[in-house]
């Protein structure tokens, strides 16, 4: 019977075929798999058995891989290492040396530099476009252009990005669209429903949601992850067994989090609209029905010293990550996006007074009070 999306995020694990069932997965904390005999180890090279050797496949990171694939209705996923290594292995399963990919100008920080510094060395060509303008996407493809890439909702200030427009560009030009839906997560956006070839995540942030593991996903269609698969095990890509453990544990509550940390950040947005003075709010709209996400951006403007501001916040700490069960903020101007050169960093909005609020499941009215106190402490 198909699951709906609430009982397939708890009851995605696979079946282990042990004797004696543990209600949860155990851990299996080991780098290879044993045999009775030589037959016995043969069939795994006929797909009898499932694993040989954890940088190939574990019990662990299958599950990872396979529940996420499950929530965003794809028939195949595989786990990696980070968010970093789950978008080199997607690209590199779609564009070789001499081919040409096209990204948005507001890329998360870290993939703007695996694709400035790395892939570009390896001779994958790249052109950075203004997503937020088709035209200029148009303009961008070249004769040997394979990919469209772009991310659900973008870091730091929240657009939305049009993934059935880009879709038709790529049907247009025979291009595949590869989508990191780190920030809406499968709960309110599932790029591959609508088309994408391939959605990848760092399930660091809102799968994991716990700030304990690092670790990617990269889902997709059946030939497109194996051949994706081939190139995370040749690279040594691979996630550890307990961090598979973890960011599945971490999956299981992803809908309640969600749902309970888009409330709290819709209703923190508001707050800040209604009640303060800062000069930008960003929270995205229409991305759902379910909601709108979990994060907030800010431009504090004029009014606020950005430093007494981040001195201020008490117990809402101050990190370079997101997508946790607490709240916390970032500064993207010097850890993110430390590495996009100003004239790219102005022209996207992002300023000295740029603050990027992760979420968490608190009460709101303590998350509110906590800016409140820290803003009329910064007021200037
Ligand atoms: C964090 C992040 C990444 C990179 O993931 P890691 O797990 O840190 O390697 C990629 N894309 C987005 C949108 C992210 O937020």
């Amino acid at each position: 019977m198909k699951k709906r999306f609430n009982t397939k995020a708890v009851h995605f694990q696979m079946d282990d075929g042990e004797k004696n069932k543990s209600k949860t997965k155990p851990i299996y904390q080991t780098s290879a798999f044993s045999f009775k005999d030589l037959d016995d180890m043969e069939q795994y090279f006929h797909g009898e058995k499932d694993h040989l050797y954890s940088r190939y496949s574990n019990p662990n990171t299958d599950d990872l891989g396979f529940g996420v694939a499950q929530l965003e209705e794809a028939p195949a996923g595989i786990a990696t290492s980070s968010g970093m290594s789950a978008i080199l292995t997607g690209v590199l399963s779609i564009a070789s040396p001499g081919e040409h990919i096209i990204v948005p100008q507001d890329l998360y920080g870290g993939t703007y530099q695996l694709f400035q510094q790395e892939l570009q060395e390896w001779g994958v060509e790249v052109s950075v476009a203004s997503f937020k303008n088709l035209n200029d996407i148009e303009a961008a493809i070249q004769k040997n252009t394979k990919l469209l890439y772009a991310e659900a909702v973008t870091n730091p200030l929240l657009r939305v990005e049009n993934i059935e427009k880009l879709l038709e560009l790529g049907e247009k030009h025979g291009l595949r669209v590869m989508i990191d839906n780190t920030f809406a997560t499968p709960y309110f956006c599932q790029p591959y429903l609508q088309g994408a070839d391939l959605v990848v995540h760092s399930a660091t942030k809102y799968i994991g949601g716990h700030s304990d593991v690092t670790a990617g996903v990269l889902i997709g269609d059946t030939n497109l992850i194996a051949k994706a698969k081939k190139k995370m095990i040749n690279i040594g890509a691979n996630l550890s067994p307990f961090e598979g453990w973890l960011a599945c544990r971490g999956l299981k509550t992803l809908s309640v989090r969600m749902a309970k940390q888009a409330e709290n950040a819709a209703k923190l947005a508001e707050w800040f609209r209604e009640s303060t003075n800062v000069s930008v709010v960003y929270y995205p709209e229409g991305l759902s029905s379910k909601g709108n996400g979990a994060m907030v951006s800010v431009d504090l403007g004029e009014g606020y010293d950005v430093h007494t501001f981040f001195r201020s916040l008490g117990w809402i700490k101050i990190v370079p990550t997101l997508a946790g069960v607490e709240t916390t903020v970032s500064y993207p101007l010097n850890t993110s996006h430390r590495t996009v050169p100003e004239s790219i960093r102005s022209e996207l909005g992002i300023s000295q007074g740029t603050a990027r609020i992760s979420v968490g499941i608190e009460d709101a009215d303590d998350i509110i009070d906590g800016f409140s106190e820290a803003l009329s402490l910064a007021k200037i």
